[in-house]
């Protein structure tokens, strides 16, 4: 799960990672307020989107007056934020962050992130900040700079100095850093952070260092022993297909191809995916109905799958080992009926029961194409969907 910029500056403060002052907004009166009440002569008006690559999109203003930082948020609230990395589609702004400006001399990057390779904390820090990292890894490697904290010993005063000295900080600021480095990392395990990317932290005109951006990433796995972060969620900027996978207990990620699957198992689905791959088609999808598939829940995957129009062939692919196939063959046949789907739907059923789902697909005079197989199955779809085309 994400938070947005304002939330997790609000942990940031909390765990002493110095931010610039600020407030949330929900539309121009108060932003206005909000600018007055900071004092100040500069502010910055920021769109509240899961999505980085605002400034370059519009979404990050600098205002000279509370006026003009009404004007900048009623230019921003109700619209769609499109930056290189929402889609197309963009991301609805509801809220905006009204900061004091700050006067940078230097714009520097931090991140901490889970390292699975290494089974440890990894620190990443660049003194090309306010870019995209990926950029700077691909183009200038040995402007970054990764140091893993052993989880036994913790987090060590000299491995803050390395990335202090990494980043070309000065003697004097060493020590407010590695108290921000140290917030970092107790803010991580302390809220099961999966990635916290502060880009840029800047060094201001006086010399201070501040988080002037702030990302934060939550590990799902964990959320249930953090009520309050929970509660943080905004499903106005998930996918509101996957949003709604959530709710019927479907594991569901849209995909950019055409062809859906709907499988019970997340490993073949993945499975299901690199076989369409193989046929030359491409998935529109992941869908894992799980194990205990009911009527219900087949019928749900098919809304999912359905509300994505590239759909052009939807492969069902099950293996029997909990569910009985028979049964899934009913959900099948009731969804079908009940949704209307208007795309070839190849089916591949084995297990237990197979030949009874089989027997029963057939005798519903639905147009539903049996598949013997997997790969069978994979080009039958590949096939279907180049002729609804
Ligand atoms: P992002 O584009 O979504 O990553 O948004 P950021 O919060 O990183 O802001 C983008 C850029 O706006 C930063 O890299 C800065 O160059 C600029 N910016 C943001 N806040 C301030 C500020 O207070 N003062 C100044 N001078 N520039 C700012
Ligand atoms: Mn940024």
């Amino acid at each position: 799960m994400n938070l947005h910029e304002y939330q997790a500056k609000a942990l940031f403060a909390r765990h002493q990672i110095p931010v610039p002052e600020g407030r949330v907004a929900a539309n121009a009166e108060e932003a206005e307020s909000a600018a007055r009440a900071l004092g100040g002569e500069i502010h910055v008006v920021k769109a509240q989107v899961h999505a980085g690559g605002r400034g370059k999109a519009g979404g990050v203003k600098l205002v000279h007056s509370p006026a003009e930082a009404g004007e900048a948020a009623a230019s921003m609230i109700g619209r769609k934020l499109v930056t290189h990395q929402t889609g197309g589609e963009g991301l609805p702004i509801e809220r905006v962050w009204v900061e004091r400006g700050s006067k940078i001399a230097r714009e520097l990057y931090l991140s901490l992130l889970v390292d699975r390779a290494h089974e440890r904390l990894a620190f990443i820090a660049s003194p090309a900040g306010g870019m995209d990292i990926e950029a700077v890894a691909r183009e200038t490697p040995e402007k970054i700079t990764t140091v893993g904290v052993n989880p036994g010993s913790g987090l060590s005063g000299f491995e803050a100095r390395r990335l202090g000295f990494a980043l070309g900080l000065e003697p004097g600021q060493m020590k407010s850093f590695a108290k921000l480095v140290r917030g970092l990392y107790d803010l991580t395990l302390a809220e099961d952070a999966s990635l916290v990317e502060i880009n840029p932290l800047i060094v201001t005109d006086t010399g201070d260092i501040l988080a002037l951006d702030a990302k934060l990433n939550l590990d799902d796995n964990a959320l249930y022993r953090h009520k309050e972060l929970a509660e943080m969620r905004d499903p106005g900027q998930e996918d509101p297909a996957e949003a709604e996978a959530g709710e019927h207990g479907l594991n569901y990620v849209s995909l950019d191809g055409n062809i859906a699957c709907m499988v019970n198992g997340a490993g073949l689905a993945m499975a299901t995916m690199d076989l369409i791959q193989l046929s030359g088609g491409t998935p529109a999808n992941f869908l894992d109905v799980g194990g205990g598939a009911t009527a219900e829940r087949v019928t749900a995957a098919f809304r999912l799958i359905l509300s994505n129009e590239n759909v052009s062939a939807i492969l069902i692919n099950i293996f029997g080992g909990i569910v009985r196939c028979d049964v899934i063959a009913e959900g099948i046949i009731a969804a079908v009926k009940g949704v209307g789907v208007p795309v070839p739907v190849v089916v591949r059923l084995e297990g237990t029961n197979a030949e009874a789902g089989r027997e029963l697909l057939d005798e519903s005079g639905l147009d539903i194409i049996a598949a013997e197989g997997l790969a069978q199955a994979a080009e039958k779809a590949v096939e279907a969907a180049g002729e609804t085309k």
